[in-house]
């Protein structure tokens, strides 16, 4: 079977995996029973539902999320007694998801499961709630992000000075160099980065000199970059040419980028390393190759979003040269798991851009752009595992 027919499959199934999301179920009811070791919690669904459980302490609390779902019933009449439950909240988060807090007297043990239509009941969501002292064999719950096991680490972010060295780069009409004007540009943004609490940032280089473009790409892969952002300033014969542009891979170049670690791979190359997500090595080639192109795939999505989002924070800075991200087989943008993308923060070769770009009050002011694009491209879409996404957590469990 051809490479791409395979990929195609596995997404369909994938697709067909979470047919969840596709309308909102509706939460209709909740319904309460007790016994001496457990109480037990079910919710009515129109339909069936993905959701996730975490507890948090200080005060006790079980937090549900039901994504693509909302509430059509009322908790109000539920007999809480002398449960475990002191009170039951809900409230909306996210894209139509909603959130299902229980204010709890005591820590429990949880028991969830999904109940298919059966005997003239609907689709259900049982919660079994076992009193701490009464479990003999625990229970882990699903997820406790809020407890202090939560990882909280640096979003690392790498930023590449474009040429350097023996390459200056653009080179203007009263002599600007590219290679001055985007190290400074990059300091200052890495300086930026640096200040805020959940971020880390490396530089590729951090002076005046030369590193090969597929150096630059290593670099990032080694530090497991969760993002990269190469810093350049354009030119063109069209002297009127001018402002800002973004671009990230395009597929042509993702193909022969997919084609190169191939054949990187197949020559015993340990580009895919076993530090790597792309854990390949192991893998028959077919496999290894859908896997390869799944990710570029994943990344290039992930890159343009990056890049509209950087874009729209320069808008503000400085003219646009184009008011979408541009695609372009860059050889710095070729990592297969690491989103990238390519600023040209103005033109080089254009009098009026290039006699901004070289004072530092404009170098602060694009540097800080880029630093406000990233902090928002990750306030929406933070890895599991950081700080940001631990902070977000806590500020949504305050619901
Ligand atoms: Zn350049």
């Amino acid at each position: 079977m051809h490479r791409r027919h395979l990929l195609n499959l596995m997404l369909a199934s994938a697709a067909l995996a979470f047919p969840f999301s596709v309308s909102a179920t509706q939460i209709r009811n909740a319904r309460l029973w007790r016994s001496d070791d457990k109480l037990r919690l079910v919710f009515d669904l129109s339909g069936p539902v993905s959701y996730k459980t975490f507890t948090l302490s200080a005060p006790d609390r079980l937090i549900i999320d039901l994504s693509g779902a909302s509430l059509s019933g009322d908790f109000s009449q539920l007999a809480l007694g002398e449960t475990v439950i002191r009170s039951i909240r809900s409230g909306h988060f996210g894209k139509g998801d909603t959130r299902i807090v229980l204010d709890l007297n005591r820590p429990v043990q949880l028991n969830t499961f999904l109940l298919a239509p059966q005997d003239g009941q609907g689709h259900r969501l049982v919660l079994d709630l076992l009193s701490d002292s009464k479990v003999a064999t625990p229970i882990v719950p699903r997820e406790t992000p809020g407890k202090t096991n939560h990882p909280k680490r640096d979003i690392i972010v790498v930023v590449d000075p474009g040429h350097g060295g023996k390459d200056p780069g653009a080179v203007g009409a009263k002599g600007e160099r590219e290679k001055d004007v985007v190290l400074s540009i990059s300091q200052l943004l890495a300086r930026r980065l640096k200040r805020e609490k959940g971020f880390d940032v490396k530089l590729v280089r951090n002076d005046d000199f030369f590193v090969p473009l597929r150096k630059r790409v290593d670099i990032a892969r080694q530090h497991k970059a969760d993002m990269f952002i190469s810093v350049h300033a354009d030119a063109a014969p069209r002297l009127t040419a001018s402002g800002a542009s973004v671009y990230c891979l395009s597929e042509g170049g993702a193909t022969s980028a997919t084609a190169r670690f191939m054949a990187q791979r197949e020559n015993g190359a340990d580009l895919l390393g076993a530090t790597s997500l792309l854990n390949l090595k192991d893998k028959d080639p077919m496999l290894a190759g859908v896997i390869l192109d799944m990710s570029m795939n994943a990344t290039i999505a992930a890159s343009l979003q990056l890049g509209s989002t950087v874009l729209g924070s320069l808008a503000g800075i400085t003219t646009l040269h184009q008011k979408r991200v541009e695609q372009a087989g860059f050889a710095v943008l070729k990592s297969p798991d690491v989103p990238s993308i390519l600023v040209e923060t103005g033109f080089i070769s254009n009098a009026r851009d290039s006699q901004r770009l070289v004072t530092a009050r404009h170098q602060q002011a694009v540097a800080d752009g880029l630093f406000e694009g990233l902090q928002r491209y990750f306030q929406k879409n933070p890895p599991a595992d950081s700080y940001i996404a631990w902070q977000q957590e806590q500020q949504q469990a305050r619901v």
